[in-house]
């Protein structure tokens, strides 16, 4: 009998172990980062060129490495960052696994340059597939080189796995972005195929996250600050109004360090509650200090999974401070956590006048959603019918004769928002919603839906034609956006231009618009909005697969409305009711969501059989 079981050769277990920690570039990224910064760097460059497939390289001037040390970094379970055994449980330092450069020797050809600043000579070594090729005494500045080449060159399968370039360098830039946030004393450059694409220089945090993400995030953080006896928490956390469809810059560090905590992040999100629209994310940049012994960490390679020993304090912790910083920066009207009903809204009845009974013509026989299972979206309504069953304009006050040539404008009267109750028929009910009796019952409206309807029409209806409305801006504003960004608005630039945008590419990702679609508000901040817009669109994509322009204008309607938890005086919410009737298929948005629902007096007095 032949004995079957035989040893891996080293070499092999080296990679299958390296697969474990190094699953893409941007792994390499992040430790050689997070390497550069135990070092004690206060500069540090990352180089990368096709993705990282070809080379990761950076540069520390840090402590540096003896020839000794240099000869030993690269070995399994090498590491100057464990004296004893407890040290596991610290993350003080960034990592102490001693396998990341091990790992990266087995899969890549690894070339270090290193010197200690009280040496004059430095030493450069080479590495490839975990067998030393080289050893040299180098002129090097002080500090640390350690160039990644190759990467997954003898793993084929590795190799195969990998995404594209666009995704690779993606997973690059988060890397980047974690480390670059969780130290704003350190300088960074990030160059990418030989390009300087980031400049970083040393700076606050609120600094640091703008250099990141563009000016316009200076408006839109509030700081948090929170300190009890287990825990500091520190750093901004995003006004509601600026969240995102899709999780977007969403960070949290424990001892500097970034972690994944899908349960610490739902306690920032909760403090939002009743803040934000649905399926939108807030941002949020949020620093925990902590006692180590308070925390497990390393149960995972990646070493981006933490616990805390006692969670729910931390989460009840964080969401208190979240909401504080909401409430004391006076972010939103809506914001009274308090307040359970929005009847308190309900405005007054001014003194002598008595209670007007809604006077609302109806057809009482009509049932609106009595063919909507079999009828497609578009045929649903015969805007004939709608005229019989909902209010006609003479019925509830109207600004719409105020508006020239009787053609909506985005916002109407939008903000005039000081303007008297007066006394009619519709109530605001949380902020979101607008109730109207009407004669077969109770019509409850959804206020960002019907606006998203109406514009979303107006668009429609102007797009084709050459003067499709729009106004000169008195101070032309300049966009920087990032580089994703910037591809996608190329791609739409024509149409989103045929809205009523004026709008040119200066170069370096920058844009200048220097007008905008008639009627669209003031308030509105136009970075932001562009942003919203290309966010919508990305999302739209793949539902909308070739109809660029509808694509187009149901993200400018998605933006452009007015969001829950936006206080509307009658006269708005009356414009609004008037704009969204005059509408072809007032009762779903453009994706087929409704917009209004009616209780009908039968259904009411079943209740309260
Ligand atoms: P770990 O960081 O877990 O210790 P690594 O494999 O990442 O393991 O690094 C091994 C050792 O190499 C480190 O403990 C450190 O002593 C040394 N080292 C790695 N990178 C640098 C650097 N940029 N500057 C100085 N020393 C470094
Ligand atoms: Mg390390």
């Amino acid at each position: 009998m032949h004995d079957i079981i035989k040893l891996l050769p080293d070499s092999v277990a080296n990679q299958i172990a390296a697969g474990e920690v190094i699953q893409r570039p941007a792994s390499a990224v992040k430790e050689l980062l997070e390497n550069a910064v135990d070092a004690g760097a206060e500069k540090i460059q990352l180089i990368i060129s096709d993705a990282g497939k070809t080379l990761i390289q950076v540069v520390d001037n840090g402590s540096g490495m003896s020839e000794k040390d240099a000869e030993l970094c690269y070995e399994r379970h090498a590491t100057s960052k464990i004296g004893q055994a407890e040290d596991l449980f610290s993350i003080q330092t960034m990592g102490f696994r001693g396998e990341a450069l091990a790992s990266m020797a087995a899969i890549s050809r690894l070339e270090i340059k290193t010197r200690k600043a009280d040496s004059d000579i430095g030493t450069e070594v080479i590495i490839e597939a975990s067998k030393p090729q080289s050893k040299n005494a180098c002129n090097c500045p002080a500090g640390t080189s350690i160039a990644v080449k190759n990467l997954f060159f003898n793993t084929p399968a590795r190799r195969a796995f990998l995404k594209s370039d666009n995704i690779e360098k993606r997973h690059i830039l988060q890397e980047f972005q974690r480390i670059a946030i969780a130290r704003p004393d350190i300088e960074f450059k990030f160059y990418q195929n030989g390009q300087l694409t980031h400049h970083l220089y040393k700076s606050n945090l609120k600094q640091r996250v703008v250099n990141l993400f563009g000016n316009n995030y200076n408006q839109r953080l509030v700081p948090l600050e929170e300190s009890t006896q287990i825990v500091n928490i520190s750093g901004f956390i995003g006004k509601p109004e600026y969240a995102k469809k899709t999780r977007g810059e969403q960070f949290i560090f424990i001892n500097k360090r970034f972690i994944r905590s899908p349960y610490l992040s739902h306690a920032v999100e909760n403090a939002f509650e009743g803040l934000l629209p649905e399926d939108s994310h807030p941002s949020y940049f949020i620093f925990l200090e902590t006692d180590p012994d308070q925390i497990d960490v390393n149960v995972h390679p990646a070493k981006t999974e933490v616990k805390f020993r006692d969670e729910k304090y931390i989460y009840q912790i964080i969401k208190t401070a979240a909401r504080h910083s909401l409430g004391s920066h006076n972010i939103s009207p809506s914001l009274d956590f308090e307040r359970e009903t929005a009847f308190d809204d309900i405005p007054p009845t001014t003194g002598d006048q008595p209670v007007k009974p809604p006077v609302i013509r109806i057809n009482p026989d009509y049932n609106p959603f009595e063919k909507e299972k079999s009828a497609s979206l578009s045929s649903r309504v015969n805007p004939k019918q709608w005229e019989q069953i909902y209010p006609q304009e003479k019925d509830i006050p109207s600004v719409k004769s105020d508006l020239p040539g009787n053609q909506y404008t985005i916002s109407p009267d939008w903000d005039n928002s000081r303007s008297e109750p007066s006394g009619g028929s519709l109530l605001q009910l949380h902020l979101r919603y607008i109730i109207s009796p009407v004669k077969s019952g109770l019509m409850i409206i959804d206020q960002q839906r019907a606006h998203e309807r109406i514009l979303y029409e107006r668009f429609s209806a102007s797009s084709g034609k050459k003067e499709s409305g729009s106004q000169q801006l008195l101070f032309p504003e300049n966009i920087r956006l990032n580089e994703t960004d910037a591809a996608i608005l190329r791609e739409i630039k024509e149409t989103v231009k045929s809205m009523g945008f004026g709008l040119n590419e200066l170069g370096r990702d920058t844009f200048v618009i220097d007008s905008v679609p008639c009627g669209m508000p003031e308030d509105h901040d136009l970075g932001e909005v562009l942003e919203g817009i290309l966010e919508n669109y990305q999302k739209n994509k793949l539902e909308l697969r070739n109809n660029k322009k509808e694509n187009v204008i149901r993200s400018l309607s998605r933006r452009l409305a007015v969001n829950h938890g936006k206080l509307l005086t009658e006269q708005q919410m009356s414009a609004l009711v008037n704009d969204l009737f005059s509408c072809e298929i007032p009762q779903y948005t453009p994706s087929g969501k409704p917009v209004l629902q009616i209780i009908t007096s039968s259904e009411l007095s079943e209740r309260f059989k």
